[in-house]
């Protein structure tokens, strides 16, 4: 995502903050601030309601941040790579860069997120109880705005469309009943964009104040969030359908013979200026007295400021040999683009018998895809 920092990382999980988060944390403080707490401070001072504006809405996050750690705790005890956590606009998302093998693996995974988000809500219950109760003192109603978020989040997310919660939920079913991952994930990403269609149609509907039991601003973030959810379910089930043409293709039929390399020695500079690095993505095999021994892919290039090209050698920024994934010749395609896509990188060295065959690149799987269209209508 455009606009994004790394906070830093929890249990090994990066943390990363969309720029967009601020959006959705000003508008939770606001309503904090103006609606809920100033009826239980009334004679204190005036920032002390906003204070614990501030704090519910942190900790309304740090509840979807630990919904999300369920997730990619539970796809990495399962062996599946997590590229870290991201807050954004709509809450939380785990980058989880492979599909579950088994539908009952998909089912846990799903699963632990709204489980989580019911506990945690049991747990502010709880305090609430343990702080004396009531809604008239600031502590008991923090916690009480607190158990019935995380109760609607667990709920929430358990509506079954495609690519929500629920809607994973749905397709482990499906794919469990029918054995057939595709017929699955379509119809779980149909349900996925009625339900999307719904939201809409609710949100328009208070918009116009049809709807008496939701505001306009409320309405107005369900039609947002409702095609955003559009959205997500025709790109799930648009890349369901790139990785199933390439499960049919190995890295055989990718295969780009000769490498293209440069010197672990030059500065960043020199490579730049490489006619290698003029292809665009490129990527360079990074070679120590002709051994390679890294890959720089511009991702890696670009992270290192311009000012420092000059000094910086490509061995410095390059990614170690030992850190990429390393492709068979009989490896299918669909896993190659995903070992990609998780490490960020445009291409991938093949290796057979400790001998390098030649690499594959991201436009030549990519170009499969376009081939097994072709064939396919
Ligand atoms: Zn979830």
């Amino acid at each position: 995502m455009r606009g994004s920092v790394r906070l830093g990382s929890i249990l090994g999980v990066p943390i990363i903050l969309n720029l967009s988060w601020f959006f959705t944390f000003a508008f939770v403080t606001l309503i904090l601030g103006l609606r809920v707490y100033p009826d239980v401070f009334k004679d204190s001072s005036p920032w002390l309601p906003w204070a614990m504006a501030v704090a519910s809405g942190l900790l309304f996050f740090a509840s979807i941040l630990t919904h999300e750690m369920a997730h990619s705790l539970i796809a990495r005890a399962y062996g599946i790579p997590v590229k870290g956590i991201t807050l954004f606009i709509f809450g939380g998302v785990s980058q989880i860069t492979k599909e579950a093998a088994r539908p009952l693996v998909e089912f846990i995974m799903a699963f632990a997120g709204p489980a989580t988000s019911v506990l945690l809500s049991g747990l502010f219950l709880g305090l609430w109880w343990l702080t004396g109760g009531g809604d008239d003192q600031p502590l008991p109603v923090m916690w009480e705005w607190l158990w019935l978020m995380n109760l609607g989040l667990g709920v929430f997310n358990l509506a079954p469309g495609f690519p929500m919660d629920g809607g994973r939920i749905l397709r482990s079913f499906l794919w469990g009943v029918t054995g057939n991952y595709r017929k699955a994930t379509l119809w779980a990403s149909r349900c996925g964009q009625g339900m999307a269609y719904l939201l809409m149609l609710v949100g328009f509907a208070s918009l116009v104040r049809l709807v008496p039991w939701f505001e306009p601003a409320s309405g107005l973030w369900l039609v947002v969030l409702g095609m955003f959810l559009e959205g997500a379910a025709r790109q799930s089930w648009r890349q369901t359908e790139v990785l199933e043409a390439l499960r049919v293709y190995r890295a055989a039929d990718a295969l780009s013979p000769s490498c293209p390399t440069v010197d672990a020695g030059l500065t960043l500079s020199e490579v730049a200026a490489t006619p290698a690095a003029q292809v665009r993505p490129f990527c360079l095999f990074v070679t120590e007295q002709e051994r390679v021994v890294g890959l720089l892919s511009p991702v890696a290039l670009l992270k290192v400021p311009r000012s420092r090209w000059s000094t910086m050698t490509a061995g410095e920024a390059m990614t170690p040999a030992a850190r990429v994934h390393v492709v068979r010749q009989d490896e299918d395609a669909a896993s190659i683009l995903q070992a990609m896509d998780a490490e960020e990188m445009p291409c991938l060295p093949v290796v057979e018998d400790g001998r390098l065959l030649g690499y594959v690149s991201r436009d030549a799987v990519l170009r499969l895809v376009a081939r097994h269209q072709q064939l396919n209508v």
